[in-house]
């Protein structure tokens, strides 16, 4: 429920409200606004109905939000958050790119794939380094070694770093490394894992789960949100359909769906979306058109010697490329390059 209170309500006034929905056994929230307080109260509304707010004179309207995620949607704040990333701010008006390869594999490598980020415009270095391999005699990574070296490209190059975690007892040694987090598709529903990241305060890109609806991943983020950490960016990286010329489908018109219910940025992964390196700039190009905020992409300075995805990779010259093609979209969708 959203409760709007009158312009001369104070604070005393919302606090004893916010008491009441909290003896009620509801999560209160507290939502200062700049003319008028809106209070929150989550959980069973049944138990609301009888405290009987409407008739309080400090209250203005007393509102259910319809939908079933609720801190992260929109009838819950209006405006778009903005997440801070290193120096920088996602969302709200600016277009980040995000890039590096799909798995840190030696000091060179990330340095070489740092300095190509930077040089083209990247704001950010991602790199797996707990690789969850669909076979697991596929390369899984270089584990906490892999973070020291991104740690160290990461301050070399001025580019906050983000990389997967896939599980919720390495959330704390993780964190000495790493600016943000990146919870994958496979995890997407790993509740433990998603509270552990809510009660760190470092950003968390959320991927959508490969057959997981749009509800679902709106209700993974509340659970991110709902621990205290609100730095929350979405990432649409496509959905497994019947269609297999692609390595996934590219659900671009939940990008625009999710910025009409959801106040968080959200960014696109062409990347895995496709996982073909020709279609990873159109797509981007065309994640711009719809409204994204941003992009993560995979770029390696040799793709042919990638041990991971480095068929949908972007070599220096293809990364080029996308971010000269990417300016028209980003400006025409009234934003700029972060
Ligand atoms: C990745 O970003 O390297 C990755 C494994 O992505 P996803 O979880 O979207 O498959
Ligand atoms: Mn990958």
């Amino acid at each position: 429920m959203i409760i709007v209170l009158t312009p001369k309500a104070t604070e005393a006034d919302a606090r004893q409200i916010l008491e009441r929905i909290e003896k009620a056994g509801l999560k209160p929230l507290y939502m200062p606004g700049v003319e008028r307080i809106v209070l929150g109260a989550l959980g069973d509304e049944r138990k609301l109905a009888s405290l009987q707010l409407q008739a309080n004179p400090m209250v203005e309207s007393v509102k259910p939000i319809l939908t079933s995620y609720k801190q992260v949607s929109r009838e819950m704040q209006a405006h778009d958050s903005q997440v801070q990333f290193g120096d920088r701010l996602i969302g709200g008006g600016s277009f980040a790119v995000i890039a590096g390869p799909c798995a840190i594999e030696n000091k060179d490598q990330i340095h070489k794939s740092a300095a190509i980020v930077k040089k083209h415009g990247g704001i950010g270095l991602r790199g797996g380094a707990f690789k969850p391999r669909t076979s697991p005699y596929s390369f899984q990574g270089l584990e906490e070694e892999g973070l020291k070296l991104m740690q160290q490209a990461s301050l070399e190059y001025s580019l906050p770093s983000v990389t997967e975690v896939i599980d919720a007892s390495h959330v704390d040694m993780m964190s000495q490394y790493v600016d943000a987090f990146q919870v994958g598709a496979r995890n997407m529903q790993n509740f433990r894992l998603l509270k552990a990241v809510g009660q760190t305060d470092k950003p968390v890109i959320l991927k959508r789960g490969m057959s997981a609806t749009i509800e679902e991943l709106l209700l993974a983020a509340e659970y991110i949100y709902n621990e205290g950490n609100h730095n929350i960016i979405i990432c649409e990286r496509g959905i497994r359909t019947f269609e297999k010329a692609t390595r996934n489908t590219l659900d671009l018109g939940a990008v625009a769906y999710i910025k009409t219910k959801s106040h968080l940025p959200v960014i696109v992964d062409p990347s895995h979306g496709t996982g073909i390196r020709e279609l990873v700039s159109p797509m981007a190009r065309a994640a711009a058109a719809c409204g994204a905020d941003g992009i993560i992409v995979e770029v390696h300075y040799d793709p042919q010697v990638a041990l991971s995805d480095g068929m949908q990779s972007l070599d220096e010259k293809d990364f080029e490329k996308l971010m000269r093609g990417l300016l028209p979209f980003v400006k025409a969708a009234g934003k700029v390059i972060a």
